[in-house]
């Protein structure tokens, strides 16, 4: 039987990052700059080491290609969802999912990512990217951008092509504990104070509309435009899935401490809370781990000592993983496909 299989992060320094990476999670960051925390990934931007045990120091995407096992049966899943949109390839599918923290110390650019089909043709066969937002924290009054107000794509043009972005842009107000799906299409920005955990498909495409005129090196980051016009959805009709699927089965048939968050087809996502004891049937093929808050420790079903785990930490629970009791004060959030 697996063990939990912890993730080393890996880093981003970006013009608009911060230091609460360190200051409120404690890693060891790169810079006062540091806007995204790549926490479970095997992109190859940033494919994840595990971090100790058996696979001590292999990469999440070796992990995923050479033991299936780990994964139950995610891979053949993955590949007939692709088969079923019409996405066949030969190539074996990649992970599907990647987590992120991402520290927003000023406004990230507005931007939107393509659906499989458009990226599939124009980025190389990469995923689209449908991605989700639970906030963690964010400073009062903060607003999040979420669609336009074109009525339609003669319109939406115009007010990109005449930098009209106040009248274009759809600002919302955020709070902490907020959560967001963010489907593609859907013309999107998270802004300055903001701290949010990103659960998203495995893609690394995005498509800047507007990075109000700001300079990186001297030089005005890369936008597109035509992009973004192709694949921005008009008119703009809502953020997103709204189906929030079944909580995380326990033993005794209750919800314990699970609200779960969305469930579309690329993933479902659930916030685990615990204060005491929570006990939990796990028969997913692998579930992601992020404790977002407090510490406590994860044991087996049938065994005695478990696993600390605290803020920050990481981690994979594989398909043979079992059931799982979590005990302490602790707040986690889960995904699987
Ligand atoms: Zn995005």
């Amino acid at each position: 039987m697996q063990e939990i299989i912890r993730i080393k992060p890996v880093f981003k320094q970006m013009i608009w990052g911060g230091s609460r990476m360190r200051s409120e999670f404690g890693y060891d960051i790169p810079g006062d700059d540091t806007g995204e925390c790549w926490a479970v990934s095997a992109h190859p931007n940033g494919d994840c080491e595990i971090n100790g045990g058996e696979f001590a120091g292999k990469k999440l995407s070796w992990l995923w290609e050479n033991r299936q096992d780990i994964f139950g049966d995610a891979a053949r899943t993955v590949s007939e969802r692709q088969k079923a949109a019409g996405l066949e390839t030969d190539a074996f599918p990649v992970f599907p999912l990647l987590t992120k923290i991402i520290d927003a110390k000023s406004d990230l650019s507005i931007q939107v990512h393509p659906e499989d089909s458009y990226a599939m043709e124009h980025e190389n066969g990469s995923l689209g990217k449908t991605e989700c937002w639970y906030v963690l924290d964010c400073d009062p009054g903060t607003t999040i951008i979420i669609g336009h107000n074109a009525k339609t794509h003669e319109e939406l043009k115009d007010m990109i092509e005449t930098g009209r972005w106040g009248e274009f842009l759809r600002e919302v107000p955020v709070h902490k504990g907020d959560f967001f799906q963010i489907d593609p299409g859907t013309l999107h920005a998270i802004k300055g104070g903001t701290m949010i955990l990103e659960t998203q498909q495995n893609s690394d495409i995005t498509y800047r509309v507007y990075d109000y005129g700001r300079l990186q090196n001297g030089k005005p980051r890369q936008l597109h435009i035509k992009q973004s016009i192709d694949v921005i959805k008009v008119p703009f009709e809502g953020s997103g899935a709204k189906d929030k699927g079944e909580p995380l089965a326990s033993p005794d048939g209750t919800a314990g401490g699970c609200t779960p968050l969305v469930s579309c087809k690329y993933y479902n996502v659930w916030r685990l809370d615990t204060d005491g004891k929570d006990s939990y049937i796990h028969n997913k093929p692998f579930l992601i781990c992020s404790v977002i808050g407090g510490e406590g420790r994860i044991v087996r079903t049938g065994e005695e000592s478990g696993e600390i785990i605290r803020k920050g930490d990481h981690f994979i629970l594989p398909a043979d993983f079992g059931g799982f009791t979590l005990e302490g004060k602790m707040q986690l959030i889960c995904s699987s496909i």
